[in-house]
């Protein structure tokens, strides 16, 4: 593989918010003009997204790494592949997804035909977070091309090497009269959001999320909400222990932990606790060596406002694996805590950093309890050889999604919703989800004019009240 070309330091993000009234405008006239309801214009535009991750992902995984040290398999997979595979998979399936969508007709009704059309919502806005600046500001973009809608694309300003590149790359491969996108930070996006757009789609924490839902709700502007929250992840003493180990490790240790769906805590039956402990300990120096700072396989926490969170959550944790720290490359060793107090930081908000706290339950069923009395997740895992087990927890939990023995990988799979729920957010995308996000899907009926009984129209017989009647 080339060298990575090297990043020259980004200065903080801002863009020109008088201009955003105006190239919003723009982007509904052309809109307006029709030019996104081709497919091939919607295929080219996807070739487009493309190419730039093909030609371009030196740049940007050398941007991510400036950023936090996101290790570059990480980059790669996570970031331009996953967002390439996207885009690859709506090209390909364009056609069929757009067709019309055939539904029955009640037989009062006929002769008549009923179908689905998809149409475009109009002009978007993606805002997304730092923890996969690329992933979830392009992914959602793939739904908004294949769906063909124009968009505005609102990077995080704390990335903001990754929202450099991204604001040079996007307005020099994708169509500039459909596509724009804006850096900065709260100004930017706060003006942003006081225009009127289609759809606005938001990832990142609930706080914001709030403030997303209500400046949209100003124009009645439908949102999707992709946000975080505490996923826990239960072990139940029939789990395979070192797979579950080298699973939840690998889950919660790439990207240091800032994976919204990282297993976020631990709920073990007591009678494996300890030994999950130990392996989890042998894996994470399997990984990334007794010196995880020297691993070109281990990120950064992304500033020093979070470093100093996740050391402060670590104030009085009973430390089994981990805990070193350096403040000046914002470096946290993957850590490992036991013996977690309930009423501890760290069981109150979101980790989002290389802590794993480890709680002991007695069995599963308390597992659930605890689970159930907190908001809902937006990942849940369950580590388990038993079928019981997998179908009470399916059954006996609620959160965006479940994986089985594994973490992470649900997410993966684009046949399936990759979404929130309650706190954990609203609407859901990926593969043709993604398409449907930023489609309309409008009722269609033609009737035929060949039978038109007078009998149907006022003023109305009693026969018919009759006929109408009886079907209660
Ligand atoms: P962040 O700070 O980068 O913020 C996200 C976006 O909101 C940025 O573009 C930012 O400019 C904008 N923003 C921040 N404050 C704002 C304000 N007051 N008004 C308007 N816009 C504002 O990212 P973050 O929120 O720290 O991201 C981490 C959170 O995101 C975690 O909770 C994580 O779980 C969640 N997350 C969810 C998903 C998912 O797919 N569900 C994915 C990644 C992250």
């Amino acid at each position: 593989m080339t060298a990575a070309p090297s990043i020259e330091s980004a200065p903080e993000p801002h863009s020109n918010v008088a201009i955003i009234p105006g190239r919003v405008a723009q982007l509904r006239a052309s809109f307006a003009s029709g030019r996104t309801r081709s497919l091939d214009w919607r295929r080219e535009q996807l070739e487009r997204l493309e190419t730039l991750l093909r030609e371009d992902g030196e740049e940007i995984v050398a941007a991510l790494k400036a950023d936090f040290g996101k290790p570059d398999f990480e980059a790669w997979a996570a970031d331009v592949i996953a967002v390439a595979g996207e885009a690859k998979l709506a090209r390909k399936h364009l056609a069929r997804w757009t067709r019309p969508e055939k539904v029955a007709t009640p037989l009062e009704q006929r002769p008549a035909r009923s179908r689905i059309v998809r149409e475009p919502l109009g002009v978007v806005l993606v805002i997304a977070p730092w923890n996969y600046p690329v992933q979830l500001l392009l992914s959602p973009l793939v739904g908004a091309i294949a769906a063909g809608n124009c968009a505005v694309l609102k990077p995080s300003e704390i990335t903001r090497h990754t929202s450099a590149v991204l604001s040079r790359l996007v307005p020099r491969h994708l169509d500039p009269e459909c596509f724009e996108i804006f850096e900065g930070g709260v100004a930017e996006t706060t003006a942003l959001l006081e225009q009127r757009f289609d759809h606005v789609f938001y990832t990142g924490n609930g706080r914001v999320g709030r403030v997303v839902m209500e400046a949209a709700a100003k124009h009645l502007t439908p949102v999707t909400l992709e946000l975080g929250g505490k996923s826990p992840c239960i072990v139940d003493e029939s789990a395979d222990l070192d797979v579950a180990a080298r699973r939840i490790a690998w889950g919660k240790f790439l990207n240091a932990g800032q994976t919204c769906v990282a297993p976020d805590y631990l709920l073990v039956h007591e009678a494996v606790e300890s030994e999950l402990v130990t392996k989890l300990g042998e894996v994470i120096r399997g990984f990334y060596g007794d010196d995880p700072r020297q691993s070109p396989h281990y990120a950064r926490v992304v500033d020093d406002r979070h470093h100093a969170r996740l050391v402060g959550l670590l104030e009085g944790a009973e430390i089994a694996q981990g805990g070193e720290r350096r403040a000046d490359d914002r470096y946290l060793a993957p850590t490992i805590v036991r013996d977690v107090k309930p009423d501890s930081p760290l069981l109150a908000d979101e980790i989002f950093g290389p802590i794993l706290p480890v709680l002991r339950v007695r069995d599963v069923d308390e597992a659930i309890a605890f689970v159930e009395a907190r908001e809902k997740p937006l990942a849940l895992y369950v580590f388990t050889g038993s079928e019981d087990v997998e179908q009470k927890v399916v059954e006996g939990t609620s959160s965006g999604g479940v994986c089985v023995n594994a973490t992470l990988f649900h997410l993966g799979n684009p046949n399936l919703p990759f979404g929130g729920v309650g706190e954990s957010g609203m609407g859901a995308y990926h593969g043709r989800h993604s398409f449907e996000t930023f489609s309309h899907r409008k009722s269609v009926m033609t009737r035929s004019t060949r039978f038109d009984p007078k009998l149907a129209y006022p003023p109305y017989s009693k026969l018919l009240t009759r006929l109408l009647r009886r079907r209660l």
